[in-house]
């Protein structure tokens, strides 16, 4: 490593995720040292951690990409839809290669500390392996879901066969060969494993806590001149993504039309309300369109009359597709509405339970995991289930979990974990009162979570990077969200987020924080869309940083 001299940066990056790597890059392009420090052992973030069976990204591949370099877009070709992760690792270690990034980065380092020297006006970040860093700036690129949340079953460590979580899944290949593989969880990483490990595995074992309103993926491989037709589009592809909601556009390249085509009768469009419809249309509709057309009704996500309506159709239709019906019975998600979770989105989920070596645990019928043995786990009615293997795909601590397992202290010694004991709070999702000189990329506040993550990635660094450009073009040192501005924005994201599935009294998610015991229940993500936050960002950047409290 460096020599302690070396180690004094204009800014610290903690995280080599995709909001890492591009950080480093942005910075270095405006002639600052700045360095990356990574728990893992090269880039990547979700990509790297996230290795188990069947995971794959739920925005088009085309989308999920950066859109900071021209040349980059033009060189990468995709192969689906939406890719696997080891195409999205391929992708970011492509890019790591290609800005030559990993010479600023220093790998296997987790960081443990971050405190913030009010004399000196810097950051000083020091890791687990005892390395520290200062530096004018401190960027957290840590991650939303990036703290994998493994339950404290009693008796955990007595198990004998091998365990993995999906957040932490090895490199090395993972043999489910005649083997009876548990996986408790069905959410998405659990709903994406099950299939994939069923077809290799002698038995899988699904235990369930809350059955999941999951959408087909419909992925495929991209058709040839598909790719072409994108890089061609790209500049628009970009501009509708960021002047959107979600910074998915679901992108389908306009084909010519072969000569002498006899244009094709117009395809019908799904009604946009579920209640303008009689019951036998909406069942027609879904033969037409599919599951996903009932989260695309927009009264769906704004009446519960409507989102009921869709919810017992969504439960019809499962039924129609797993042949057991009383486990289709235990699949079908009640007392909850569709659009308070993240969507799922899978490839053949509930086909898997068609198989013979696919049986489903419902913990509502047993009552909740109440220890784990040498040989399997034991559920509340004292059945006891046994297998070979244990894949946790229990999900994370999300949005805050990262930052508040470092110990950052702010100005006059003020820790981040009691700040924020009562629900996170920041100005725009960018910045935390009290902690100045420090960003947060993707912080919640933020869209972060309910936006495709590249677009916001991208739009926080650089607002980042140009608020850092005009920080030294005045000859200012520091910069933190005041008080007041902080809890304005507090109150807005609140405000918009009421009335929405989201925050229905019926649900639990962990946009919510509802997923790990005694996390408070505040919703941490901003629903207004990328294209409103965007403004926002860009307006109070135009007004001298507005609610920023600047200073020499
Ligand atoms: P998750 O959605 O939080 O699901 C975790 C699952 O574990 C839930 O079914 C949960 O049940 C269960 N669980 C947690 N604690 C439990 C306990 N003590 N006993 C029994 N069951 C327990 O986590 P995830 O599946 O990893 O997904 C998290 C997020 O990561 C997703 O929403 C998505 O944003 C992202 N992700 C995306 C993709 C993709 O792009 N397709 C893939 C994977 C992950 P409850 O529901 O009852 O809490």
């Amino acid at each position: 490593m460096a020599s302690q001299e070396q180690q004094k940066y204009d800014v610290v990056i903690v995280g080599a995720g995709m909001a890492g790597m591009y950080m480093l890059h942005k910075l270095r392009g405006q002639g600052m040292r700045a360095i990356v420090i990574e728990a893992g052992s090269d880039v990547g973030g979700t990509w790297y951690w996230n290795r188990y069976p069947g995971c794959r990204c739920d925005v088009p591949s085309v989308e999920y990409s950066f859109s900071f370099s021209k040349e980059l877009e033009q060189e990468w070709n995709w192969t689906e839809i939406m890719a696997a992760q080891p195409e999205i690792l391929e992708y970011v270690n492509h890019v790591a290669d290609r800005f030559d990034l990993r010479r600023d980065m220093v790998f296997n380092s987790r960081v443990s500390a971050a405190s913030f020297d009010e004399d000196a006006k810097h950051w000083t970040v020091t890791t687990e392996q005892g390395e520290s860093y200062t530096a004018d700036f401190c960027v957290m690129a840590t991650g939303c879901l990036s703290m994998p949340n493994k339950p404290e079953f009693p008796g955990a460590d007595r198990f004998k066969g091998e365990v993995y979580h999906t957040g932490m899944w090895p490199k090395e290949a993972v043999d489910f060969a005649g083997k009876r593989v548990a996986v408790i969880g069905s959410g998405s990483s659990g709903v994406q494993a099950i299939p994939v490990i069923a077809e290799q595995a002698g038995e899988v074992i699904a235990i369930q806590r809350s059955p999941v309103y999951t959408f087909p993926a419909n992925n495929r491989k991209l058709e040839d001149g598909y790719m072409d037709l994108a890089k061609a589009d790209y500049a628009t592809i970009r501009e509708q993504q960021r002047n959107s909601q979600t910074g998915i556009i679901y992108y389908s390249p306009r084909r010519p039309k072969p000569e002498g085509a006899v244009p094709g009768k117009p395809k019908r469009r799904p009604s946009k309300t579920i209640l303008e419809l009689t019951p036998e249309q909406r069942k027609q509709e879904i033969r037409d369109f599919g599951f996903n057309v009932l989260s695309q009704y927009v009264d769906v996500h704004t009446d519960p009359e409507a989102n009921e309506i869709a919810c017992e159709l969504y439960r019809e239709t499962l039924r129609e597709l797993v042949k057991d019906p009383a486990v289709a019975d235990q699949l079908a998600p009640k007392n909850y509405p569709i659009g308070c979770k993240r969507p799922v989105i899978d490839t053949d989920y509930y086909l898997a339970f068609n198989r013979p070596n696919v049986r489903l645990v419902d913990l509502r019928e047993t009552g909740p995991i109440e220890e784990i043995t040498e040989t399997g786990l034991r559920t509340q009615n004292g059945a006891h289930i046994e297998f070979d293997m244990l894949v946790y795909a229990t999900g994370f601590d999300a949005m805050t979990g990262a930052l508040k397992r470092m110990d950052i202290t702010g100005r006059g010694g003020r820790k981040l974990v009691e700040k924020w004991e009562d629900g996170p709070r920041t100005y725009l999702g960018l910045q935390i009162s009290g902690f100045p000189n420090m960003f947060t990329i993707t912080g919640p506040g933020s869209p972060s979570v309910l936006s495709n993550v590249i677009v916001s990635i991208e739009q926080h660094v650089d607002w980042i990077a140009d608020c850092l450009s005009y920080l030294r073009g005045h000859d200012l040192h520091v910069i933190e969200a005041e008080e007041q501005a902080e809890s304005d924005w507090v109150a807005h994201v609140n405000e918009v987020a009421k009335g929405t599935m989201f925050t229905a009294p019926t649900c639990n998610s962990w946009y919510l924080g509802s997923n790990i015991p005694g996390k408070p229940r505040i919703f941490m993500p901003y629903v207004a869309g990328v294209h409103t936050y965007r403004q926002k960002c860009d307006e109070i950047a135009a007004d001298g940083y507005r609610g920023f409290a600047l200073a020499g």
